[in-house]
């Protein structure tokens, strides 16, 4: 059958073998109290993936006092920088080892294509060599000038006891965008993956055990929001919480962990803008665009999912975009030349759709998909690659996170409106500028509220680049020394030399 889209049809469905996954509370693989389970299917085969343990409070709460006890043993947190170092080094060679089956069954869990699951694994590895990096050089600062009889130092400790709640999106990347910096500052941690995707993090578990890490240094928990991420977030022996989701879940986390005050970084939504002159270099910002808004099947908190185009040169971007979107490979994850994979299930596929159907009937014109797409030999969902324009700012596509391979095109005139139009949106996570006049790069980068700005590219990530949100995209930063700050508290330490003090009576 013609199609106007590239698809790979299945290959080969994946074996009936069903992966068991455990707690790992204080050091010890264990199931739920009374053996409660769930399921995870493929999204894009239909085959049963994992059987998982379903956490109920009793696990949350074992897990938290776990890993208060090993925090407040001193025993992580009291080994030198060196040692905290070697380890996560470690931690990265058995990451590498061990890449092919982590990266098969994030595929089977989460419908991402094979190529880019493994390079993720890398990715993440790499993320832990450089956390090993900051445990080696972390210090604080020395104050000399405060007077002849007196010297401070700041400290800098590490927080305490973190739970680390994340999404289904990049699991194990994201994963390894907190836990070796938590672990690098001397923290312990609770852990609990996205119900959606829960094995990747459980083989790290493995991996840190195999690496010698003490009992109840980091504890998994496996199951839902509520309970586990409830106890997790509320409970008074857990210092902070660092979360990586949706902005809703964030503000309740935000509002659940107001009454112990503890920390709470997020990393939440984003309607991420590019924004093209009409001096871009086409050709560069074609790919990009069409590169930003599939990767992922859209499902990325940087997904370029709006483009705000000189309406001189609207025309031609949204023709050539819809034109390069046919050829992008859509289909079995499995298959190495996929780069579009599955829906990460049924419900968000219909709500990926309303929001091109809501569009359309208020007066927008798709371009090109806004359906889903049979794939040959596969069952699970997928959506087509869809470019919708004709919009008007106010409406639900043009400024919420669709979170699928939906482009929102926007027009403008002047760098006042591009500038408007970008900053509309409730997020500020991340934006692009696409022109080859440096003024326009350098006033847009200033002017745009956003984490990062990305000028002449898109969505390139470096272990050493802090990364994080504004307005309703979060708080805090992840990567970089930033990320290692988040984890660490501050307390001064102020001496006074001989006994000079003037008495107060
Ligand atoms: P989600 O908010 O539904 O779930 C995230 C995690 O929170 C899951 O582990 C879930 O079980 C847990 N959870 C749900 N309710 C909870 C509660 N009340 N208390 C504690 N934990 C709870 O998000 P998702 O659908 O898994 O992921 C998609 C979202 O994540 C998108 O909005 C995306 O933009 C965002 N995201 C952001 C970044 C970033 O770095 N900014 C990165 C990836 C994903």
């Amino acid at each position: 059958m013609d199609t106007p889209y590239t698809l790979i049809p299945a290959e080969t469905l994946p074996s009936d073998a069903v992966n068991t996954v455990q707690h790992l509370i204080n050091g010890e693989w264990r199931g739920s109290e009374g053996g409660a389970t769930f399921e995870r299917h493929s999204p894009a085969h239909g085959t049963l993936v994992s059987r998982i343990a379903r956490g109920s409070a009793a696990e949350a709460e074992a897990a938290i006092r776990a890993a208060r006890e090993a925090f407040d043993g001193g025993e992580w947190a009291g080994l030198s920088g060196k040692e905290r170092a070697a380890f996560l080094l470690n931690v990265a060679d058995l990451i590498i080892e061990n890449r092919s089956r982590i990266a098969r069954l994030e595929v089977l869990e989460s419908g991402k294509p094979i190529s880019q699951a493994e390079a993720e694994i890398e990715g993440a590895a790499d993320i832990w060599r450089y956390a090993a990096a900051l445990a080696r050089t972390l210090h604080g600062d020395s104050h000399n000038s405060l007077g002849k009889d007196m010297l401070a130092v700041v400290l800098k400790e590490p927080i305490g006891v973190v739970s680390i709640v994340t999404p289904w999106n990049f699991p194990f990347l994201i994963a390894s965008q907190k836990i070796p910096f938590a672990l690098a500052a001397g923290c312990t941690c609770v852990v609990k993956p996205s119900e959606l995707t829960p094995s990747t993090t459980a083989i790290l578990g493995e991996l840190l055990m195999e690496a010698g890490l003490p009992a109840g240094v980091v504890n998994i928990v496996q199951g839902f929001g509520d309970p586990v991420g409830h106890v997790m977030t509320t409970h008074e022996a857990v210092d902070m919480v660092s979360f990586t989701g949706s902005t809703q879940v964030g503000k309740a986390i935000e509002k659940a962990a107001a009454d112990t005050l503890k920390k709470v970084s997020s990393e939440l939504g984003g309607k991420n803008p590019q924004v093209l002159f009409p001096d871009a270099d086409l050709d560069s910002a074609i790919d990009a665009i069409v590169f930003g808004i599939y990767f992922n099947a859209g499902e990325c908190c940087n997904s370029g999912s709006r483009i705000i185009v000189h309406e001189d040169i609207a025309e031609e971007v949204t023709r050539r975009v819809a034109e390069l979107s046919r050829k992008v490979p859509f289909g079995d994850p499995l298959h190495p030349d996929t780069k579009v994979g599955a829906i990460i299930h049924q419900g968000h596929q219909d709500k990926i759709q309303s929001y091109v159907r809501d569009a359309e009937a208020a007066g927008a014109k798709v371009d090109l998909g806004g359906a889903p797409l049979e794939v040959p030999g596969l069952e699970g969902a997928f959506f087509a690659p869809t470019v919708v324009s004709g919009l008007t700012p106010e409406m639900p596509i043009a400024r919420e996170e669709v979170f699928g391979p939906v482009l929102a095109v926007l027009t403008f005139k002047t760098m006042d409106e591009a500038i408007a139009l970008a900053n509309g949106a409730s997020y500020g996570l991340s934006a692009g500028v696409w022109s080859e006049n440096i003024h326009t790069c350098l006033e847009f980068s200033r002017r745009v509220q956003a984490g990062t700005v990305w000028t002449n590219t898109w969505m390139d990530g470096f272990a050493e680049l802090p990364f994080g949100g504004v307005k309703e995209s979060g708080q805090g930063r992840e990567l970089g020394r930033y990320g290692l700050e988040e984890f660490l508290e501050v307390k001064t330490v102020q001496m006074r030399i001989g006994r000079t003090r003037a008495k107060w009576v």
